[in-house]
This record gives C-alpha cells, structure tokens and sequence, in this order.
C-alpha cells in the first residue's frame, strides 16, 4: 500500500476517499491488541472522506495526498482532539490547535484516522514507556517495534495506513523504521516546523514520516518542509527537488562507513546485513571508504546529558494548573508534587532527575558544558566527514528488535538501541532508515546520513539500495 497509488485513484475518480477511509478504520479495528492508537477518529475521518469526494466530483483539486489514511503520533497537535504524548500527566488534554507540518498534509487532502501510541514524551527505544501499555510488532507479536514511535511503526507495518506520522529526537523515527521494515526519515534540524509537536529536547526535536517506499517518504517531506513564522527555527531554504530513480548511475559517488559504527559495538548478523545492502550501492557504481569520526563513540552519554537537560526545563509546564491532569491536594505546593509524582512515568521522573542534576549549579560545568562543547565537536566531524563523501552509511540499530520485556529493567541496556541515531540528531544532519534485510526472521536497517540540508542526497541512496 503506497500513499502515491491512493492520492492518484481517488484525485481522479477511480476510488472514493470514503472506501478507502472506512478500509482503514476497519483495519484499525481489527488490529485492536497490538496497543497501536491511543485514539481512532472514525467520526472526523469519515466525514473529512465524504468532504472530499464532493469537492472531487464537482471538479475541484483533490490534493498531492488525496484520500489517504494517516495515523499521527500522539505528540503531534490536531485542533479538537485529545493529545497525551503517551502519558497519565495528558489525560483529558484537548489540543487547542493543529502542527503546521499535520495542517500542510491535511491541505494536500491526507485524513487522520487515529492517533497512535508512544513512550510518554517521547522517551523511550521499545514503545514500552507508554501509560496505553506496550504496542506489539505486527511482524512478530513476541516482540517490540521500536520506540518512541511505537503506534505510528506498528500502523504502517499493519498496513493500516500507507504513513505515519512520527517524531524523532534521537532515533524515534528510523529505529522503528527499523524493527518494522519500513522507511523513515529523520530530516534536517529546522526543515520540518516543529510548532503544534510537544517539545522534548527542542534542539534536536524533528517530526518525521514512517512509509512503506522512498518515493512516500519524499512526497510527504516535501509538503511539510518549508518556512514556517510560527517556528523560529524552521529552515528557509528550500527542500532540493528529488525524482525518484530506481537505479540512479552513483559512479563517481562516495559512501563513507564510520570505523566507530562497524567494528566493535554491532551484532556480526546486523553488520553482513547492512553491509550487503551497501553492495547494492557499489553495483551502482559507488566506491565505498572507511573513515573516523572519533566522537562518536561518545553519543549515548552526550545524547542523554542534553536531551534530559533540555527535557527538565520543557516539561515544568506540566503542574497540573494548566494542562491535563491533576491529583488534589490540600495547597498548591503539594498539588504539584502529587500530579508530578504520580502523572509522569519512572522514565520520564528519571530524565528530569538527570537533567536537573546536569544543569545545577557546581555540575554545570563537568556534565551540561562537556556535553554540549561534544556536540559542537561532533558536528564539526561530521561536516568535515562529508566533505570527503557524499553519504554516511550504517546500520540504523545494532539489533533487531528485541523482545517485549527485554530490555524494561535495564535503562542503560535501552539507551544503548540508540547508539548509531543519535549522532545525527545531535548534530541536524538528514539522515534517513530503509529496509536491509532480515536476521533471524526480522527486518533490520541501513541508515544514510547526509549533509545539512541534503534530504535529495539520502532520499537518492536510500531509493538505490530499496528500489522503490
Ligand atoms: N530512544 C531515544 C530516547 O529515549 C530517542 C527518543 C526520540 O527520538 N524521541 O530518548
């Protein structure tokens, strides 16, 4: 199921938005205890279908997305519906207002069927952290299918939708994408506008799309990329066209593979895997080099150090005064502590503890300070690194995806699923996850990492490996 082949039936006839919306929901439905949607919207999508197909038949532009079903993280604001970000602390929370990038799809005809699960705020690498109780991989129900982004992975693997919407802070998006077998691309810091998506680490923070094909996940991209006032740090640039090609000729083309991401820290199945999908590449015509970027080895403990530092402050919002949930008590201080205490999950308490901790006064210095100067650092290797390549490849995870329960009582254990993702959520390098291949049963994925503002670049490599 491919969001391209659905916009071009319904835009000229050939399938009603109203069929195509009610097969979704029906799926949805059907697909009930894998824990994917923390709301389904039959209502809205319905009548947002039948909306649609009027405007089609007296003539007028169905859109680049017509008809097409999309499931959005529940982080993502629609105007009207509930939004929990996947935490107690959210219940009873109603969005005030729709995301610029949601709003931009919506325009181009894209229905929202559901809402879908997550690790509450956005923290988490198994989608187990969620107040819904896990989603299970739809390709194996034993195991995880990767978080944050659990519900929006779970949907496209399902074939309940042919795009999910999903945000990436260090890996949300493409380690999914990689547990699932799908696509998912994690685009430059600042081309997608982060307004209407709940901030965790506002300086890394992307949304980004989930999808069964490159081609999808270029479409989608381009419409929600763009300059947007409500977000200051939104690029304004223009995203570079990219046509799809199947076989592009990469002669001349250089693929750099970090020695820091191949030789010790991987599983030896996921490696032969990925590496044999980077032999697509050579057959195009590639040469591929090993190189060093030596600060990568660091990116667990700067990832946490910042995100949670970053963390600590976005979410003192969240009191019970002004949004959501609120436990009673008897003066305001305690309110505070009994809705914070009892409203967040143990992993989001933790990430504030950390990142309180690393900005206090006296370890600012030696934790805050340090992990930022890495992150200039490893920025700057990483520019420089694609100086001398056109793309970084490796795989996007160093495993397949583990079973439910694997991983909950080791944090550290968690964290270290992000070893390959974070580095270019750090630094706000395009990087993007596309399918492999498979060991022992399940999918495992290739990641391309790009230049700063080269989406065209990863989209190229990543439709040349997957051909579609
Ligand atoms: N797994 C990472 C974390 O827990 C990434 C999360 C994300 O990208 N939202 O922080």
């Amino acid at each position: 199921m491919e969001a391209a082949i659905i916009a071009a039936a319904v835009r000229t006839g050939n399938r009603k938005a109203i069929d195509v919306i009610s097969g979704s929901l029906e799926r949805a439905q059907a697909a009930q205890d894998l824990g994917i949607f923390t709301q389904l919207q039959a209502k809205s999508a319905l009548a947002a279908a039948r909306l649609l197909d009027q405007k089609i038949a007296r003539g007028e532009q169905g859109g680049r997305l017509a008809g097409v079903p999309i499931a959005v993280k529940d982080n993502i604001a629609e105007r009207g519906q509930a939004m929990t970000a996947g935490s107690n602390m959210l219940f009873g929370h109603v969005a005030a207002r729709t995301a610029t990038a949601l709003k931009r799809l919506q325009a181009e005809g894209a229905i929202v069927i559901g809402r879908t699960n997550m690790d509450a705020f956005g923290m988490g690498s198994s989608g187990e952290n969620s107040a819904y109780g896990p989603t299970k991989n739809p390709l194996n129900t034993a195991h995880v299918p990767g978080g944050s982004s659990s519900g929006s992975a779970a949907a496209v693997a399902a074939d309940i939708v042919p795009l999910a919407l999903g945000s990436d802070t260090g890996g949300s998006v493409r380690q999914p994408a990689s547990f699932c077998g799908l696509v998912g691309l994690k685009p430059t810091y600042g081309r997608i506008s982060r307004s209407g998506l709940l901030a965790f680490a506002s300086s890394l923070d992307q949304i980004g799309p989930l999808t069964k094909t490159v081609r999808d996940a270029a479409i989608v991209t381009s419409i929600m990329a763009g300059y947007d006032k409500s977000d200051p740090t939104s690029l304004v640039d223009l995203m570079q066209p990219f046509t799809p090609k199947a076989k592009p000729n990469l002669e001349g083309c250089r693929i750099g593979m970090p020695r820091q991401c191949w030789d010790t820290n991987g599983n030896n199945a996921v490696n032969n895997t990925v590496r044999a999908a980077i032999s697509k590449l050579e057959a195009l015509g590639a040469i591929v080099v090993s190189l060093e970027i030596p600060s990568l080895t660091v990116a667990i403990p700067t990832y946490y150090l910042l995100t949670s530092a970053e963390a600590a402050s976005n979410l003192s919002r969240f009191d019970g005064i002004r949004f959501g949930w609120r436990a009673e008590a008897d003066d305001l201080l305690q309110s505070y502590v009994a809705t914070r205490s009892k409203g967040f999950g143990p992993e989001v308490q933790r990430r504030i503890l950390l990142g309180t901790f690393a900005l206090a006064e006296g370890w600012s210095d030696a934790l805050y300070r340090k992990a930022d100067a890495m992150r200039i650092t490893m920025r700057a290797e990483m520019d420089q690194a694609l100086e001398a390549v056109d793309i970084l490849a490796m795989p996007t995870a160093p495993t397949p995806a583990f079973k439910l329960g694997a991983k909950t009582a080791n944090p550290i254990d968690m964290y270290r699923s992000d070893i390959y993702t974070t580095p270019p959520s750090l630094t706000g390098h395009p990087a993007i996850s596309v399918p492999a291949g498979t060991v022992d049963g399940l999918p495992v994925g290739l990641q391309l990492v790009g230049k700063r503002g080269d989406e065209a670049a990863v989209l190229r490599f990543g439709m040349a490996v997957t051909g579609r």
